[in-house]
């Protein structure tokens, strides 16, 4: 069960305070703005990545990091690094999610935006209903077999499929109240999600409800209703190979270790590194999953056996290593 405090620990970790000035905020951390790119409503900052160096050993001279004057959102197109303005400051000064905050006060909050101020801004659409998934139904025995799923793992992930097209239909939604955002069609060597630009860094694919000892991140949806139908418990999916701050906080406020089953391909264990990197020194244990002697990629190639012993095996990253 979630407790008191986690649901507030989750919530801080939601909202998303502003500067005011935030090229101002970005110089009292030391990151200066190299460029100043105008867009239609909000500007982006342009400056050298505060993270590149620990991400990818060299120093970024480019320069490849972004802030938006408006979200407060940071990316690096180079390494990857993004998320929200305060986890720039907790990042950049040291500080805890709390002072963090205080400090972005004291530098004229403008706005604290929540996710569905964002999402409103970038997606003008329709809000979407349970009705939405009236067309899709549950997946046929066919279909479970040939990915080595169970019904019942996929009733626990509202895993539904599309008759029409013969896709998976594997529903997105708000971690905090399980509202629908939208779906990930998939079919053989094809996905979409639906509506295009779902925040999908933005939650999990999973029990949102769950919480226990350990967890399991994996990148394909699938592959964690593969790993729920196996009997591996507190199975989560990224949606790719690339997990975002936000992802990670939800996962750790979930779980005390967290088995990292990114894919097994130069992506998945770049990610998979930074992530321990990143992550460790933040009080959450991690292991690897264990490909080692198994010819799979991820997961969902796995024979049963091979992916219970996978998980079986999964390793401190200091042993084992390939
Ligand atoms: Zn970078």
């Amino acid at each position: 069960m979630t407790s008191p405090t986690d649901v507030w620990e989750q919530l801080a970790a939601y909202a998303n305070p502003v500067p005011a000035d935030v090229a101002g905020a970005m110089h009292r951390m030391g990151i200066e703005v190299l460029r100043e790119v105008s867009g239609e409503d909000s500007s982006e900052y342009l400056a050298r990545c505060p993270a590149h160096l620990a991400n990818t050993g060299k120093a970024d001279r480019r320069p490849s990091f972004s802030v938006n004057s408006r979200t407060g959102l940071f990316n690096c197109f180079s390494c990857q690094y993004s998320g929200l303005f305060i986890d720039l400051v907790e990042d950049k000064l040291g500080y805890a999610r709390v002072e963090a905050w205080q400090w972005i006060a004291r530098h004229g909050v403008y706005r604290v935006r929540d996710e569905e101020d964002q999402r409103e801004h970038h997606e003008p659409r329709e809000r979407l209903t349970e009705a939405a998934l009236a067309l899709f139904e549950p997946p046929p025995p066919p279909a479970l077999d040939s990915r080595g799923l169970t019904a019942e793992a996929c009733a626990a992930y509202g895993v539904l499929w599309d008759p029409k097209k013969k896709r998976w239909i594997l529903p997105i939604r708000n971690p905090m109240t399980g509202e629908l955002w939208g779906w990930q069609e998939k079919g053989k060597r094809f996905f979409r999600n639906y509506p295009q630009g779902i925040l999908k860094s933005r939650t999990l694919f999973g029990d949102i409800a769950w919480a226990g000892e350990t967890a399991l991140l994996l990148e394909s949806p699938l592959d964690a209703v593969r790993a729920h139908s196996l009997g591996i418990e507190g199975a989560f999916a990224a949606f790719g190979a690339h997990v975002s701050e936000m992802q990670m906080r939800l996962i750790k406020a979930r779980c005390t270790t967290l088995v990292l089953g990114l894919d097994n391909d130069a992506a998945g264990i770049t990610s998979r590194d930074r992530l321990y990197a990143r992550w460790r020194p933040r009080g959450l244990a991690m292991k690897f999953l264990n490909y080692r002697g198994i010819p799979a990629k991820d997961l969902g190639e796995m024979s049963d056996e091979a992916a219970r012993s996978a998980y079986a095996g999964a390793h401190y990253p200091w042993r084992g290593r390939h």
